[in-house]
């Protein structure tokens, strides 16, 4: 059997990290069984829906560079693949379960609803609907629909009984039928579904044959099973995945850090670090392993690696993928992925001059081996595009040494500028290290004053290449402002 899965978002919100881990592991898994992967947009909830959410469906899913085999964009056999388009199909499909008896009209009105629910409250109950209109005669049904009542189609969930479900991941579950919601609604008085009529037409129209979730749906898995019976339908597998928690053991929200792919996007990771941390969010390949690239991921991933635990989502971790993906990252990539970075601090025009570009290539070697995020960026490398301005004598004076040292120090320096570029990196080296003896300081301590008189800075990327970057004029300028700074008192 082909395996046919999909990606079922409600366009009520941002892509955040939770729905991306539920894409991929749909993705890997169709990839993997060399089955179909669908996207199909859920937006029968029109109050909530919000075109954003739409577009912002697929700018996530470009940035992280995996897409569907059908969905709205490309289409398919299965198609439409929004909901809002597909209504008729479910307002058929609520009429053979009334017709078959497994679903029923109820006129109650919204006053009557609203009464018993503050009824039921008094009583320190739950709310459900009393199925008041489960068993209307038939004449009495007539009756009302000529007084021009509305209705709602509810499914009538058996009052005895146990539904037997199975979870890839969890096993099997029996649950009470008691325990299930007395006759949910299926279909509204505006003729538009609900969440699990739609769900479960569309699943079994398009030939779902496994449907991976987040955890928090598995509570309507009973519901959804007994309907798929009620249609003579059999129910695709399912797998409920793992939650994804914050380091304190909430689910992952805003309030532990960022959440949303464009957010993550504009901080700076790459997708591919996204992608590979995100994979782990649940799943293993082995104990060890793990760098994995999407490609891999589409050989390796099985629901046989899937964790039961709830994964804890560590932005230390991704971070440090991060780290290491930039400095896998191609060179020239680089450059262009830090371009807007630069552009959006003015550094560089919107359309890079070919200077511009020249002067992004050669700063990407200063930066590639420090930024843990692409944001990092503009901090290390400011000096090369802005003024540094003469920085205050103490931040350039090194523990153990005085003005008058330091000054000795800069000018030594700047004679070292001369030929700076016509002599080779080893030389260069051989002679500051030459000058920090003959002036009796550690190395470390010629350095440092450098440093702060070109960079502003303490911690800069490493010296002679970003003196290479800067030029020895500016080198030179800066070095000399510096002086002048010590000698003033
Ligand atoms: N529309 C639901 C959601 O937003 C889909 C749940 C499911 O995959 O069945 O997550
Ligand atoms: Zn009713």
């Amino acid at each position: 059997m082909k395996v046919r899965v999909r990606y079922a978002p409600s366009p009520t919100g941002f892509q955040h990290i939770g729905g991306v881990r539920t894409a991929l592991f749909n993705y890997l898994f169709a990839r993997a069984r060399g089955g179909e992967f669908i996207l199909r947009i859920e937006d029968t909830d029109r109050e909530r829906y919000r075109q954003e959410a739409m577009e912002d469906i697929y700018k996530s899913f470009d940035w992280l560079g995996f897409h569907w085999d059908e969905g709205p964009d490309i289409d398919g056999p299965a198609g439409p693949y929004v909901q809002s388009e597909r209504i008729a199909l479910y307002q058929e499909h609520a009429r053979r379960l009334v017709e078959s008896g497994s679903a029923y009209p109820c006129y109650c009105s919204r006053e009557r609803l609203e009464e018993l629910k503050a009824e039921q409250r008094r009583l320190g109950g739950a709310f459900g609907y009393d199925r008041r209109c489960r068993e209307l005669s038939p004449s009495r049904r007539r009756k009302l629909e000529k007084q021009g009542l509305s209705a709602v189609i509810r499914f009538k969930v058996p009052l005895e009984g146990t539904t037997v479900t199975s979870d890839e991941l969890l096993g099997s579950i029996e649950t009470a039928n008691t325990e299930i919601n007395p006759d949910p609604v299926l279909l509204k008085s505006d003729g538009f579904p609900t969440y699990h009529l739609a769900n479960v037409v569309d699943d079994h129209l398009m030939g779902i044959t496994h449907i991976m979730r987040a955890q928090e749906w598995l509570p309507s898995m009973p519901l959804h099973v007994l309907l798929y019976g009620a249609f003579g339908w059999q129910p695709p597998r399912y797998c409920h995945l793992p939650m994804v928690m914050g380091s304190d053991g909430q689910k992952l929200s805003k309030r532990h850090g960022a959440t949303r792919v464009v957010e993550f996007k504009e901080k700076g990771y790459l997708p591919e670090a996204v992608l590979n941390y995100v994979a782990l969010l649940g799943w293993s390949f082995d104990d060890s392993r793990e760098f994995f690239t999407l490609k891999d991921l589409q050989e390796l991933f099985s629901l046989d690696r899937l964790n039961k635990a709830p994964a804890v989502f560590d932005y230390k971790k991704l971070d440090w993928f991060n780290g290491m993906y930039i400095r896998k990252a191609d060179p020239q990539r680089l450059g262009q992925l830090l371009t807007p970075y630069l552009q959006g601090q003015g550094w560089i025009g919107q359309k890079p001059s070919p200077e511009e570009r020249k002067k992004v290539e050669a700063l990407v070697p200063l930066v590639q081996e420090r930024l843990t995020v692409l944001s990092d960026a503009p901090a290390l490398v400011g000096f090369l595009f802005q003024d540094v301005p003469a920085p205050p004598a103490e931040q350039m004076i090194p523990k153990r040494l005085d003005r008058q040292r330091t000054a000795e120090i800069l000018r030594r320096v700047r004679s070292l500028m001369e030929d700076f570029d016509s002599v080779g990196e080893e030389e260069n080296e051989q002679r500051f290290r030459r000058a920090a003896e003959d002036l009796g300081v550690k190395l470390g301590d010629l350095l440092m004053p450098v440093r702060v008189a070109l960079t502003g800075s303490r911690v800069s990327p490493p010296l002679f290449e970003s003196i290479r970057v800067l030029g020895v004029g500016k080198t030179r300028q800066r070095l000399e402002n510096a002086i002048r700074r010590l000698e003033e008192s």
